[in-house]
């Protein structure tokens, strides 16, 4: 049987209230389509290097920091891989239903997998293959899926979900993250991204961040603790990413720098970028995006991308009336 949809997100005005969150309209579509473009930028400029270590990057590019395509995948300039693309299959879903239903994002994701994604994971598509077979929008639990897929196509949710209470979240994130991700580890990781971009749309600074978030996390587990060793040459285990993240996201103050310490560091970089992007982009809006990046990003998942950004804050804000009476 599949599982049922989860009630619309739950307007807590009280929380509103006190954070002034969406006082200023214009702020926040600025941070909510900064943070699409981010994740969309980080993914494009991180695949370049993705899988070279920091030694092989600096020989080859000295400092990386132009989106050129090509890395293993041959990409063509500004072209995106899964981590764009699989958002996108998620927000289209949500916008499709007005909801976060599980039936309806297993088959937007499962119809992404057909269409043959110029990249897919292995957790990903093991997930999917469950799917497929059983109908089932929970993968069996696995400690071995603490990948960083479902955090990487995650903002979907932290758009919709805004002004929703703590717990509503979580369940929200639960909902995309178990189909192909019922792990722990990564479902720690992918809320507290989640709640920190959500944090960030609503004037949250970077230190309230790191004292509200990124050590709270790292204290309960220890996988992402990020502050001793810089992680260099990140798997795509959730704990490496995050941990390449945060430092990225901390030690920074521009979008720019803090994507590209993200994606330097090599390994799963389009990823780390992506998230980075997410990131960066809710904490300094989409004008701090440099030109040249936006201008060689794909034009039309830059289109995708900022509509989207739109059309699933139209609908949290919806929900958000609905609930309000
Ligand atoms: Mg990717």
């Amino acid at each position: 049987m599949l599982s049922s949809a989860p009630p619309h997100p739950i307007h807590d005005p009280e929380h509103e209230h006190s954070n002034g969150c969406c006082a200023d309209p214009a702020v926040l579509k600025s941070r909510v389509r900064g943070s699409y473009l981010g994740l969309a930028i980080g993914d494009a400029l991180g695949a370049t290097v993705e899988f070279m270590t920091p030694y092989e990057i600096r020989h080859q590019y000295h400092v990386h920091q132009e989106i050129l395509g090509g890395g293993w995948l041959r990409l063509k300039k500004g072209q995106v891989t899964d981590d764009t693309t699989m958002a996108l299959a998620l927000g289209e879903a949500i916008l499709a239903t007005g909801e976060i239903n599980a039936s309806a994002i297993a088959a937007a994701f499962d119809a992404w997998m057909r269409a043959k994604p110029v990249d897919i994971g292995h957790t990903v598509r093991s997930g999917l293959m469950h799917y497929r077979r059983t109908g089932k929008t929970t993968a069996p639990e696995d400690e071995m899926s603490a990948g960083n897929g479902a955090c990487m196509r995650c903002l979907p949710i932290a758009i919709t979900t805004l002004g929703a209470n703590e717990k509503a979240v979580r369940q929200a994130s639960k909902i995309q993250a178990h189909i192909t991700h019922n792990n722990p580890l990564s479902d720690a990781g992918t809320e507290t991204v989640i709640l920190m971009i959500q944090a960030l749309f609503k004037g949250q600074t970077l230190n309230q961040q790191l004292h509200h978030y990124a050590h709270p996390l790292a204290a309960k587990y220890p996988q992402f603790y990020f502050r001793k060793r810089p992680c260099q040459n990140p798997s795509g285990f959730i704990g490496h990413t995050l941990r390449v993240v945060f430092d990225a996201l901390f030690n920074t103050d521009s979008l720019e720098d803090c994507l590209v310490e993200a994606v330097n560091r090599g390994g799963d970089a389009d990823t780390t970028g992506a998230i980075a992007g997410m990131l960066a982009g809710a904490c300094y809006g989409e004008t701090a995006i440099p030109q040249r990046w936006l201008k060689a990003l794909d034009a039309k998942i830059q289109g995708a991308c900022t509509a989207q950004a739109e059309q699933l804050l139209s609908l949290r804000n919806a929900a958000s009336e609905v609930n309000w009476e």
